[in-house]
This record gives C-alpha cells, structure tokens and sequence, in this order.
C-alpha cells in the first residue's frame, strides 16, 4: 500500500514539469511569463465538471485532453498562439493511477501545441478541472466576434454534430452502429483545437467564434457583436457523417444546436475564398463555405428549394435549462 499522496507531493509529481518558455514556473506564489513585444495577452478560462461535462466514468487521458482542448479552442478563435497553461484541479482524492493518466492526455496535448503548464491550484471537493490558457496575438490581428461585415462568406471548419450525437447515443436516446458510436464518441471526447487554422485566418478572416454550444448560438454571437444577420444553406453545412442517414429534425438539432464540436466559424471577404480554400488543403481540414452575412439582423437557414428552416431552440444555456 502506498502512502496517501499530499497536495505538494501531487503538484510535484504530475503537475512540475520544467516550463523553459517561462521565466518562472510551478512553484512560487505566480509563474512569470515575457510576452513578445507588440503582441497582446489573450487570456481564457472554461472549467470542466464532473456530471455537467463529463461522465464520472470518463477515461482519465480523454479528460485531461479535453480539459485543454476546449481552452486552446478559445485561443484558436482569438487567432492567438497558445504558449501556457494552468490547471486549477478539485479532486475527492488523490489517486496516483488516475492523476497519472489524466496529466498524460493534458501533456500530449499541450506537448503537441508548445503549450507549457505554468501554474494553478490543487484542493479537495467534488470533481472539477478549470485551465486557464494564455497566448499571445498581435493585437489588431486578433479574430473578434464583432468584426463580421455585411458581404462577408460564412463559413466552418470540419464536420458538425457529431459530439451532440455522441451524447444522444450515451444517454439512450439515439441508436448508432459501432463504429459510428466510436467515431461520434471520439469527437465528443477527443476535440481537436484549431490551433493552426486560426493562427493561419489572421488577415484573412474578419470574425471568428469557436463553436461550443452549436453554430446557430455560437455564429448568433457573432451577428449580435456585429449588428449583421446572416444566411445559411442547409445542403452546405457539413455533417457529421453519421448525422447524413438521420432524420432530418436529429441532424438539425445536433448540427445547428448540439454543443461541443469545437470547430471555428468565421467569415471572410469574397475576395478570400481561394486563399481559404488553399488553406483547407494545406491543413487537410474541410472548410466549407456555408453562407453569407447580412445587413438584416438574425439568422436564417435555407432548404434546398430557399424555404427557411424552422430553427431548434438555441444552443446550450447551464441556466436557462435548469
Ligand atoms: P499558493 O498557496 O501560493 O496559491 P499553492 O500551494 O496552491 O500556492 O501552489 C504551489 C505552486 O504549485 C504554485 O506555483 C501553483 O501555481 C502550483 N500548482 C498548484 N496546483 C497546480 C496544478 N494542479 N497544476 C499546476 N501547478 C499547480
Ligand atoms: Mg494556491
């Protein structure tokens, strides 16, 4: 039987690797962090609860990746480039085994992005995971939710739903084969930040959302900031692939409204698509040209014959829906 492990024996073991980028990391009252001259601080924070955002029963290495994935999502739609991390960890108790796998996931990620973990805060209490991540954008360059003009394409990366299908499988109310469930799942579990694709739109794109609680919510942030409306046409929104054999009110909810695809939406001058599209094939990530934006305020989606969708209700609200 090992002895229990203490708060500082656990934030040595999992949580001190050397960050070189800092010029003071875990292990003091702050960390100490040089920004690069003429760039701004862009600064995030999402926190991760047990039975709110994950099921307690999660892989350990899926959450630890998550935990920052949708941080450098956040960064992602800023046209920021991520450099650090911290991690405030609430815990019923310190299991090596699990902390051991959940800092692999986080690792990996923030291996894969530069990312080094600065700093955070480790107590006891019922399962919950907070990062903070801070990168570094030159400031007029950064993508805003306020900056869509009247003209501009719309348009989204990847494909759509597939983490609200996931979740609509493991609550029981969808039925999916095996490999659709894996594949659905691993979008639900396994976000990929668009790291690249945002640090690629600056210049390119005027606004930028990324989508965590369904395009219709996410892109209506968008429109609100702007004071624009915007158009959409169903046929050109790309779905998840096991959404296109659904019924079509399911592929509507989960595409329009599910949350936690974490792709970007942006829109772009017309004088941009080639350079976008060429930025698709050097990332190898679709990006789908689905719309316009307006100077009439709201959102509408066209069917194939022009007919307007009747929207689902918006995307996720942790208050409006008790
Ligand atoms: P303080 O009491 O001054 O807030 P703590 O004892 O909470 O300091 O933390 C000690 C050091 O360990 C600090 O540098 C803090 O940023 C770091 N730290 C604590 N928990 C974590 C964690 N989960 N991940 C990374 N760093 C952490
Ligand atoms: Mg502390």
């Amino acid at each position: 039987m090992n002895p229990p492990l203490g708060e500082f024996a656990l934030i040595a073991r999992y949580c001190s690797r050397t960050a070189r980028s800092a010029l003071l990391g875990v292990g003091d009252d702050a960390a100490l962090l040089p920004v690069a001259p003429g760039h701004a601080l862009a600064a995030a924070c999402d926190m991760l609860v047990e039975g709110r955002h994950f099921f307690a029963d999660v892989a350990p290495e899926a959450l630890g990746h998550k935990a920052l994935a949708v941080n450098l999502s956040d960064l992602a739609a800023m046209g920021a480039r991520p450099r650090w991390a911290l991690l405030a960890l609430a815990l019923p108790q310190a299991d090596a085994a699990w902390l051991e796998r959940l800092m692999a996931g986080f690792y990996a990620l923030a291996a894969r992005f530069g990312v080094e973990l600065v700093g955070g805060d480790t107590t006891r209490g019922p399962r919950n995971l907070c990062v903070t991540v801070l990168g570094e954008a030159p400031a007029e360059q950064a993508l805003r939710r306020d900056a869509a003009r009247q003209g501009d394409d719309v348009w989204v990366s990847g494909a759509l739903g597939g983490a609200a299908l996931a979740l609509r499988h493991a609550l029981g109310e969808v039925r999916l084969d095996a490999a659709a469930a894996a594949l659905a799942r691993a979008r639900l579990e396994w976000p990929q930040p668009r790291v690249e694709l945002g640090l690629a739109l600056r210049g390119l794109a005027h606004a930028a959302i990324d989508i965590s609680d369904g395009l219709a919510a996410d892109l209506g942030h968008i429109l609100e900031r702007s004071g624009v409306g915007a158009t959409l046409e169903w046929a050109r929104i790309p779905l998840e692939p096991a959404l296109a054999g659904l019924d079509s009110p399911l592929a509507l909810r989960c595409a329009l409204a599910g949350g936690d695809d974490y792709e970007l939406c942006f829109t772009a001058p017309a004088a941009h698509r080639e350079a976008i599209a060429a930025l698709a094939t050097r990332l190898g990530l679709p990006l789908a040209r689905i719309g316009r934006i307006e100077a009439a305020p709201g959102l509408r989606v066209l069917d194939a014959a022009g007919r307007a969708l009747a929207l689902p209700a918006r995307g996720f609200d942790h208050f409006a829906q008790a």
